[in-house]
């Protein structure tokens, strides 16, 4: 941490299962790998939760002085329907069943995915490592630890999970559920061995397929973020990050990779981060069920996307999330709340004279700033950091440059954009309403026009026409949001 902290930070290690001080391996410096999507599809919101998680890591990490080096990859080949060596590709399936080509399917929903990523304020990482690239490497990865830790196979060359120590380690005990998720392929060593090199099986032709010396195929998904993450971030860096998911099949499988590659017991990272998931009534939110949510959709429902980055970071990042229209609204409001809070801050700012800045730090400030890092020195505790925000908005009395500082360090770990964001931005707009929101004002404004006059009777028309647009009108709102819309 920076000398504006006495806090040391301590991330929870998936590995160890252990609050553990954050030590860089290169002084000064963090490399975080974070395992991207699968771009087969759209990614929905709870994959986006993952994400905004890295990010809120990777904010901590910069304001703490440190240089961040930020990986995220794009996993356009290799990811099969089952997390286990059988089904399909999901690039070629997703192809088949569109009639689009498989790079176009990649190019498309990577796309949306950064578009998502711009829109919940996710910074942009050093570098988007993406799989098709980087499959001549891979395959020497491959060839390197082939001999001691690979047999091949008719359908592919796979890793022998008993050449590497504690194997699994990062699963904990293999529950019989895992065991039951990995499917047997004929020839396997054992259940838990892995495809790093998948054949294209004979008479087919894929879309997305290499020469290598186990014959033409395509590189597996785990071989992918072990060569990316060791070739951007070096043999042994600082942090890996992913859903929790990947705590059980893809990380264990990374790490036997990593140690075998390095011939060491080492994992490869020194810290392994996994955000727990968000949920809905029916459980997991999954691609794999019918109907998901993007984040288009909430947009779409005229929800601001920064709202459910407020939703994410009310909960803490190992905490399971529900996701409830309710909720997204309530954060939606809080939003709005700070947003009138910085509008207020930014009033008294310009009121103030400017030599105030240099006033010795109110101790108040100082308070909240240390309440800050310890909360998020606490393995990111952003439920607990959050509300000191509100806190430092609603301290009227003291010093509005020192506050409005303070207001600037804390949003460069949420990522709120509460400095640029308006009410106007927050205005609830569902896509179906038809009425413009410049109609809407112009009839706000007529109203306000007929109370003036005492013409009572207009005034009531106007709210009951804008009623039956599905315009509510919101009188003595204590939030000042003249008109919302039901969503
Ligand atoms: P995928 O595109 O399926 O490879 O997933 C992208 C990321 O989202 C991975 O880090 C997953 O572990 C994570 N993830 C998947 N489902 C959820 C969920 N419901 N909540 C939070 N994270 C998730
Ligand atoms: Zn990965």
């Amino acid at each position: 941490m920076n000398d504006t902290t006495n806090h040391t930070l301590k991330l929870f290690n998936s590995l160890t299962r252990e609050l553990e001080p954050f030590t860089p391996v290169h002084e000064g410096e963090a490399r975080v790998y974070t395992c991207g999507p699968t771009v087969y599809n759209y990614q929905h919101i709870g994959n986006m939760r993952a994400y905004i998680f890295a990010d809120l890591l990777g904010r901590t990490l910069s304001a703490t002085g440190l240089k961040l080096t930020h990986i995220i990859n794009i996993t356009d080949v290799g990811h099969l329907t089952s997390d286990a060596d059988v089904g399909d590709d999901k690039m070629e399936k997703a192809a088949a069943s569109s009639g689009k080509s498989a790079w176009d399917i990649a190019k498309y929903y990577t796309d949306a995915y950064w578009w998502d990523i711009e829109r919940l304020n996710i910074r942009q990482p050093a570098k988007w490592s993406i799989a098709t690239d980087h499959v001549e490497e891979m395959i020497d990865f491959a060839k390197g630890i082939a001999d001691k830790h690979c047999y091949e196979l008719e359908s592919g060359l796979y890793f022998d999970t008993s050449t590497v120590p504690d194997y699994g380690r990062l699963a904990g005990t293999q529950s019989d559920d895992v065991e039951g998720r990995i499917e047997t392929v004929e020839g396997k060593r054992h259940p838990q061995d892995f495809a790093i090199w998948r054949k294209t099986p004979a008479g087919e032709t894929r879309q997305m397929e290499w020469d290598s010396p186990w014959g033409k195929g395509a590189p597996g998904w785990h071989l992918e973020c072990s060569q990316m993450s060791m070739k951007y971030l070096g043999e042994t860096f600082d942090i890996h990050t992913g859903g929790i998911d990947h705590r059980e099949i893809h990380h264990p499988n990374e790490i036997a990779q990593n140690q075998a590659h390095n011939c060491s017991e080492h994992s490869g990272a020194n810290i392994w981060m996994h955000n727990n998931f968000l949920i809905d009534r029916a459980g997991k939110m999954s691609k794999s069920s019918g109907d998901f949510l993007r984040l288009q959709v909430l947009i779409d429902k005229g929800i601001h996307p920064l709202a459910y980055r407020l939703m994410c970071l009310q909960a803490h990042y190992r905490s399971e999330l529900e996701f409830t229209w309710d909720n997204l609204v309530a954060a939606l409001t809080r939003l709005k709340r700070m947003i009138i809070g910085v509008e207020n801050l930014k009033t008294r700012l310009e009121k103030t004279d400017a030599s105030a800045a240099n006033d010795r730090e109110h101790p108040k400030v100082t308070e909240l700033r240390d309440q800050l890092w310890a909360a998020m020195a606490d393995d990111l505790n952003s439920a607990k950091a959050i509300p000191l925000l509100e806190e430092l908005l609603g301290l009227k009395k003291i010093n509005a440059h020192q506050r409005f500082e303070l207001l600037k360090e804390m949003d460069a770990i949420f990522g709120l954009q509460l400095e640029t964001l308006t009410r106007e931005n927050l205005r609830v707009k569902p896509e179906q309403v038809a009425i413009s929101e410049e109609e809407i004002e112009r009839q706000l404004d007529l109203r306000q026009q007929a109370k003036a006059e005492k013409d009572f009777a207009a005034a009531d028309a106007i709210r009951d026409e804008l009623t039956a647009q599905g315009v509510e009108l919101m009188d003595g709102d204590p939030l000042r949001w003249e008109w919302s819309i039901s969503i």
